[in-house]
């Protein structure tokens, strides 16, 4: 039975980073038949916030990443408790003192000697004596997991085997001096008890995962399968970190972007499978395949969501949307029409607004000078409403046959006076949906 979990920390909005952890871990256990968590990884009272917890489901419901269970890491502190006793039962938990400062200068000391900045686990050595001292005088310290030092070893999902000098990563601390418990014991914890098959996460966890594997066997659990996917960079290749918060999930909702589109492109982001806009959630899960994904840093335009949300557009008919259209003030009995003329002609769905107000009110005249004579003309040819899918074909013959003008040289200014714009619908189409004409 697979098990995935997708593990926000509610300390902010999600972003397009991790939606990419997000769905890939979906639609591995939607494709398996099994079951999807949403682990709310709320360890840090501090920092974690119920807003942010209501935000990150309200941003998976918006797309459609639905879950199969909720767990709340603050819920399970207990748990993590008794691994802990278990760790130190079994000699693998260890106290620390050192302050931060003090591991700062052994790092650089151990920077300067051309070694790598490992903790040398000069806590391991002390006396029960020195450590009573040391409590006495600084408090509880630190709580390390004393690693094995052989190679870790694992065949990752996307990198393929994967192996690691255990003796090149300092013992993982799992419980601050405050007392605590650190993301790295919780999640173990949780993975062995709620059964988690496959992990699919950022590659910036690869250390991570090499730890955490030791420490699930040392509680006596088996490892999932890992898969660390490249971490996005923007379009340039440059770091995308200090830029994920305007790329929230929630502003990209607001600038109109479709969660299918939004899915389908990060579905294929980096991966051997051609780009492909899916429209709907069944497709997606058919054509994943974690394996197709590469190592190489994945490269993300945000610019590229708004044309796939266009075509992705394209596709609906008016009952997928007819409630956006009808909030735009269109009216029932031209809802069909409108949308049919209009849908080719939209990026997203905001851009509905402002044809609904031109069809409504008629747009600004855009007439360029040496058009004015030639348009003032056509206008007072121009039949009385309503119009129909005739009267395009009818008062355009009529101008060119009383002007002489042909071709773009006719039907462009007209389009500019009755729209406004260069580029829409066909015209013909479009006339019958006009309530206003400014030019007039
Ligand atoms: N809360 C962790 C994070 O957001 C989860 C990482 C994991 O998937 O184990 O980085």
């Amino acid at each position: 039975m697979t098990t995935t979990r997708f593990a926000p920390s509610p300390t902010g909005y999600l972003h397009v980073g991790n939606l990419r952890t997000a769905l890939m871990n979906y639609l591995i256990a939607r494709k398996a038949g099994g079951t999807f968590i949403l682990r709310i990884d709320d360890t840090d009272p501090e920092r974690s916030k119920e807003e942010y917890v209501d935000a990150i489901k309200q941003d998976l419901e918006w797309l459609g990443l639905t879950w199969d269970k909720v767990e709340r890491q603050s819920e399970r502190l207990g748990r993590y408790a008794e691994a802990a006793t278990k760790l130190r039962d079994i000699g693998r938990f260890y106290e620390a003192f050192e302050t931060p400062v003090e591991l700062d200068l052994k790092r650089k000391k151990q920077l300067n000697m051309g070694k790598p900045p490992v903790y040398d686990r000069a806590a391991l050595a002390l006396s029960d004596a020195e450590r009573a001292a040391l409590r006495a005088d600084r408090g509880q310290g630190v709580w390390r997991f004393k690693l094995d030092h052989q190679r870790i070893e694992w065949a990752d999902g996307i990198i393929g085997d994967v192996s690691i000098d255990a003796a090149s990563v300092s013992d993982p601390v799992l419980i601050r001096q405050d007392g605590q418990v650190l993301y790295t014991l919780a999640s173990v914890v949780d993975d062995t008890d709620m059964g988690v098959t496959d992990v699919v996460r950022g590659s910036d966890h690869v250390t991570n995962t090499a730890t955490q594997i030791q420490i699930i066997e040392a509680l006596g659990g088996t490892a999932p399968r890992f898969a660390h996917h490249s971490l996005l960079t923007g379009p340039q290749g440059e770091a995308l970190s200090k830029r994920l918060g305007t790329l929230a999930l929630r502003d990209l909702r607001a600038r109109g972007v479709e969660p299918m589109a939004l899915l389908s492109h990060l579905a294929r982001l980096g991966s051997s499978d051609p780009a492909e806009l899916m429209t709907d959630m069944a497709a997606l899960v058919d054509g994943f395949e974690v394996s197709h994904f590469g190592t190489a840093p994945t490269k993300f335009d945000v610019e590229d969501l708004f044309p796939l949300t266009g075509r992705y557009l394209q596709s609906l008919p008016l009952e997928a949307v007819r409630d956006r259209v009808l909030a735009a003030g269109v009216s029932e009995d031209r809802a069909e029409a409108f949308w049919t003329v209009i849908r080719d002609n939209i990026e997203t769905l905001n851009d509905v607004d402002g044809w609904a107000t031109l069809c409504r009110d008629g747009a600004t005249p855009v007439i360029d000078d040496e058009d004015r004579e030639f348009v003032a003309q056509a206008i007072t040819m121009l039949p009385e409403g309503p119009f129909d899918a005739d009267t395009w074909g009818a008062w355009t013959s009529a101008v060119k046959a009383a002007t002489g003008r042909k071709g773009r040289g006719l039907f462009m200014p007209l389009r500019k006076a009755l729209t406004g714009q260069a580029h829409g619908p066909d015209m013909g189409a479009l006339m019958p949906l006009l309530n206003v004409v400014k030019a007039r």
